[in-house]
């Protein structure tokens, strides 16, 4: 028997069904919420250094705007496909709704492999992505942001096509600028703290001290780096963490029982998160097959890498000293996986409130770049602490009052004022 492949958009729309039931949500909005509003498909046509021509495809899919313009980042990434950017892009609208900012669900995305493209090919991919719809995107209307495999300076490309195009300064049409070009301080910062603004919540309820615990991480990019530091920082210790070799075209997992060296681990990682395996093993770090960072026995699970990670095959390798799997990633866990893991009792903090801190960060953004003054760093994390630990607050309430998984918890919260903001704007 030929295995199903997974994907992603079918996971969505059935945890969407799920929650609708639970909601007891009427036809329209089912029938509204369950697809996106609108979506582009397009050619990205680049002149490439050797003189020939290759057409990538891009991706931009606006889940829904009820509550403010779609918000949401656009990958490279080879194995991009419309389902998978359909998926994000509704999470995004869930996740908005769940930290509560004026914002709704989109993402993009280009089909094609950075480590394939000098800086010139990349700038050619950016700037003809916007070329294909630019009065689709805008600062009211849908604000992209990076994402895997995307950068600040792939975001100033973008904006400057924007302005150009349209002959203004728009600074709010994107977010994750280089800071000093209306980036927002803390922003770098943003995704890995806000996991651990609510592990350290989790911790709390649970009666753990965080510096008698012990984590894993998979994912050695953006969002891994800031969590490790600041979950290091709490007094925890990150025993693996685990990457994408690109020379050998496989994932590795780095372990060191006694914590892996933060800094050390930057200093000979590539620009994408690879970590090079040879300087690693030479600094005194065992390599493990890359899926080895979900058997560590570990308090807490840190997936910060890609889709489906825990599913029904690798969940039955995560050993019983897990209490907390801290979604970093969006869609880490496919619903057979999650079905274990809540059987199991473990401590879930979903991607949609888990990884929050990144649009929130943006939000910050744009409202600074509205205003044109730009806070200090302090002000920003202090802002992003203060909202994640109150979206927090609230999901674990309703799981608490209802007797709900937490990610069941933040789903209701999410779809119920996305649906409200469509009732009240008289679409259904
Ligand atoms: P990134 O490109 O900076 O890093 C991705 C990391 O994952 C790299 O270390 C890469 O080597 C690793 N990786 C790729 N394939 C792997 C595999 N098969 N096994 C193990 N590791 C693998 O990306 P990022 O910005 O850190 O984003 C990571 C995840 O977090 C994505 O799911 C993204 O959608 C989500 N996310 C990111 C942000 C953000 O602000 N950056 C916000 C919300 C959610």
């Amino acid at each position: 028997m030929t295995k199903r492949a997974y994907n992603s958009f079918e996971m969505a729309q059935s945890q969407f069904d799920r929650i609708a039931d639970k909601l007891d949500l009427e036809r329209g909005a089912r029938e509204l919420l369950r697809d996106p509003v609108r979506e582009y498909s397009f050619a990205v046509p680049v002149h490439m250094d050797d003189g020939s021509v290759r057409v990538f495809r891009g991706y931009r899919v606006q889940h829904n705007d009820a509550r403010g313009p779609s918000k949401g980042g656009i990958r490279f990434h080879p194995h991009e496909t419309m389902d998978g950017v359909r998926a994000l892009a509704m999470w995004m609208s869930w996740k908005c709704a769940v930290v509560d900012i004026p914002l709704g669900g989109g993402k993009g995305g280009v089909v094609c492999d950075p480590h394939d493209l000098s800086m010139r090919e990349q700038e050619q991919v950016a700037r003809n992505y916007v070329r294909q719809i630019p009065r689709e995107m805008g600062p009211v209307r849908d604000v992209p942001a990076p994402d895997v495999m995307t950068s600040p300076q792939h975001m100033l490309w973008m904006l400057d096509e924007f302005e150009t195009i349209h002959g203004q300064k728009l600074p709010g049409f994107i977010t994750g600028k280089p800071v000093g070009m209306g980036g927002s301080l803390g922003r770098k910062e943003a995704t890995g703290y806000g996991v651990v603004y609510t592990i350290r919540e989790a911790l709390k309820q649970l009666g753990i001290p965080a510096d008698q615990t012990t984590a894993s991480v998979q994912g050695f990019g953006n969002v891994a780096q800031y969590a490790i530091q600041l979950y290091t920082d709490l007094g925890g210790a990150v025993t693996c963490v685990s990457c994408w070799h690109q020379k050998d075209q496989v994932s590795y997992a780095f372990r060191r029982k006694e914590g892996v060296h933060l800094g050390e681990l930057q200093g000979i990682t590539d620009r994408y998160g690879g970590i090079d395996k040879e300087k690693a093993q030479g600094l005194g770090y065992e390599v493990l097959p890359g899926d080895a960072w979900l058997e560590q026995e570990v308090d807490i699970l840190i997936p910060a890498a890609l889709e489906n990670q825990i599913n029904a095959e690798t969940v039955q390798r995560i050993p019983e000293t897990v209490k907390i799997v801290a979604e970093g990633a969006n869609g880490p866990t496919s619903p057979e996986g999650d079905r274990a893991l809540h059987e199991r009792g473990v401590f879930m903090i979903p991607d949609l409130l888990c990884n929050a801190g990144g649009v929130t960060t943006s939000y910050f953004e744009q409202v600074q770049c509205n205003i044109n003054y730009f806070w200090e760093l302090e002000d920003v994390l202090n802002r992003l602490d203060t909202k994640m630990t109150s979206a927090f607050a609230a999901v674990s309430d309703v799981a608490a009052k209802q007797d709900l998984y937490m990610r069941d918890a933040a789903y209701m919260i999410g779809v119920d004022r996305v649906a409200q903001a469509c009732r009240e704007r008289g679409w259904i």
